[in-house]
């Protein structure tokens, strides 16, 4: 595969870092995960909302003073220049990182290089099983600690202490309290539940990323299927109350869940298999809608 490292395109055995660059030694960087979707028959990649997910990585830039000499077009023409010149025709998932590949501190003021490096990924499966999850003892990260609305790969140890935590009871994925106690989000994806044919989801003050599917989503339920999607504060209990709970994110795409500590959901998850029909007629072309931002090429 050919990635974009630095200054240039490489093979991606070539992208290196210096081992004492502070991206390797305390997690300074800020990233994002693409997916594009490739339709064989139209020979076409789609790729899902490339515009907001170039702004949030700027944005999360800005709040870590994180200097660069990129802006919203040269990240643009390089992403699609990566994946032209590697040619692909298969789903994929492309990793944007602004990251440093020189040794320094912490609190570098230094400028810090773009890599793009796309993987072959998995297709959209719309008949995933529902995951077994459970709420972490661990707290999510929040605004006065550090944010999870920037995407750094620093917070993802909060996320990586609470999925070893239920990886050990057995669960295949945890779910975050904030520090007001009320449902926040899995530790690489946001939450929904549905209840009396209602969908509901924490709010973006709730220590949750600003999630790109969870706006797909949100529009999906309001736009293409007529119904109500409130964003409120959750507790534990509501989710305990209600019909079917889903996660959601680029990678995670939409996947149900079956189990959430002792609770379990109806098999059927007729709710949330008719968000996932949307999202995969959406992704694949097969019907217009302003849901889904796409990028085709
Ligand atoms: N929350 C967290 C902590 C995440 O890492 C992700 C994945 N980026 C999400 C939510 C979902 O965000 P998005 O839909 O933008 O991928």
């Amino acid at each position: 595969m050919i990635f974009y490292c630095g200054n240039d395109f490489v093979d991606s055995s070539s992208a290196t870092v210096n081992i004492m660059s502070p991206s390797v030694q305390y997690g300074l960087n800020v990233f994002e995960g693409i997916k594009g979707y490739f339709n064989a028959s139209a020979n076409t990649l789609n790729i899902i909302e490339l515009k907001n997910h170039i702004l949030r990585l700027l944005e999360s830039a800005k709040f870590l003073d994180l200097r660069h000499s990129y802006n919203y077009d040269t990240i643009s023409s390089i992403i699609l220049e990566t994946i032209q010149k590697n040619s692909i025709k298969s789903d994929i998932y492309i990793r944007v990182v602004l990251l440093y590949e020189q040794s320094g501190s912490w609190s570098t003021n230094e400028s810090a290089s773009l890599l793009v490096a796309p993987m072959i990924s998995k297709s959209f499966d719309e008949f995933k099983p529902g995951l077994t999850t459970k709420i972490s003892s661990w707290e999510r990260i929040n605004g006065r600690s550090l944010p999870p609305r920037i995407k750094a790969g620093a917070n993802y140890l909060n996320s990586r202490l609470a999925q070893l935590e239920v990886s050990r009871s057995g669960f295949d994925m945890a779910i975050f309290l904030n520090s007001a106690g009320f449902v926040s989000e899995a530790p690489g994806s946001c939450i929904f539940l549905v209840r009396g044919g209602d969908f509901y989801t924490p709010t973006l003050s709730s220590s949750i990323l600003g999630s790109i599917t969870r706006n797909i989503v949100i529009n999906i339920i309001r736009n293409e299927l007529g119904k109500k999607c409130i964003e409120c504060d959750l507790e534990r209990v509501d989710f305990y109350q209600a019909d079917e709970v889903f996660l959601c994110g680029t990678a995670m795409e939409i996947t149900p869940v079956k189990l959430l500590d002792h609770i379990s959901f109806e098999s059927s998850f007729k709710s949330t298999r008719e968000i996932m029909n949307f999202f995969k007629k959406i992704i694949m072309g097969e019907i217009k809608s302003s849901s889904i931002n796409l990028t085709i090429i």
